[in-house]
């Protein structure tokens, strides 16, 4: 399964934070959009990196109740990996095991046009599974 096809069956809206937005606003932003990240947009609307809850923890482990005044740029990710809409699910799922996330943004031609959950993943894998269980029962029982 390609990921241009589990964008068109769950929409391609990505919620997202500016560099300068206080933490306090983004942990609002992520339980307000039931969400475990947001992509980090300048003003000139480019992606300049992402912020997930985990970044939250490790922030108030850090930094205590001081964090919640600092701003988006000091604890965001920068450098984001990012998908095609023409990658498949198996190589998404090597990319969050090896780098240890669980929210890919989705780029084509320059422009970004959804982002992947390590849920959406599970989802439509289990999907699969069931599809190919299916087949081969229906083989099995054919064969009979
Ligand atoms: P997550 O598992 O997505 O909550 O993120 C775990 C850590 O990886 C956090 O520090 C995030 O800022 C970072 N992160 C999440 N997604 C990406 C990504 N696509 N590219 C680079 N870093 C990421």
């Amino acid at each position: 399964m390609l990921i241009g096809q589990i964008l068109a069956g769950k929409g391609r809206d990505v919620v997202s934070t500016r560099p300068d937005a206080t933490i306090a606003e983004v942990a609002k932003l992520l339980k307000a959009r039931r969400i475990g990240a947001v992509v980090v947009m300048d003003a000139g609307g480019a992606l300049c990196g992402i912020i997930s809850e985990r970044d939250l923890a490790r922030g108030l482990a850090d930094h205590g109740a001081k964090l919640l005044d600092m701003r988006v740029s000091q604890l965001m990710t920068a450098e984001v990996v990012t998908c095609s809409p023409d990658d498949g699910l198996d190589r998404l799922m090597k990319q969050m095991t090896e780098g240890r996330f669980r929210h890919l943004p989705v780029i084509q031609d320059g422009k970004m046009v959804g982002i992947i959950s390590i849920g959406d993943v599970v989802k439509h894998r289990l999907q699969e599974l069931e599809t190919e269980a299916h087949m081969l029962h229906d083989y099995i029982a054919g064969g009979a």
